[in-house]
């Protein structure tokens, strides 16, 4: 099985909507079809869905799921991706570290 997760085939470019950061974490909408599909960090995500730390969630945060690409170019559907898609997303840092210094 293939650890490795490919985000080229994705329709939208694997960066958060709300601040551009990129090489992060990210999670989708639980419940929009891919068109209409955003995809947001952890901190715009935790903005949007009015969660606030301790965040004890598990990897959800509100009506946000992990945003794990399939090699379809959709998303894994909740709790269904193999341990190496999820594991590629849990190796994901949390912060742009372009965006660290701010
Ligand atoms: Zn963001």
């Amino acid at each position: 099985m293939s650890t490795i997760v490919d985000i080229t085939k994705l329709p939208m470019a694997y960066r958060c909507i709300g601040c551009d950061a990129e090489g992060v974490k990210l999670w989708r909408s639980y419940n929009l079809l891919l068109d209409d599909q955003t995809l947001k960090c952890r901190a715009c995500s935790e903005v949007e869905q009015r969660v606030v730390r301790p965040y004890v969630g598990g990897d959800s945060i509100g009506w946000r799921i992990p945003a794990i690409p399939e090699d379809s170019g959709d998303f894994w559907l909740h709790k269904s991706a193999p341990d190496g898609a999820i594991a590629w997303w849990r190796a994901l840092p949390e912060v742009d570290a372009r965006k660290e210094s701010s």
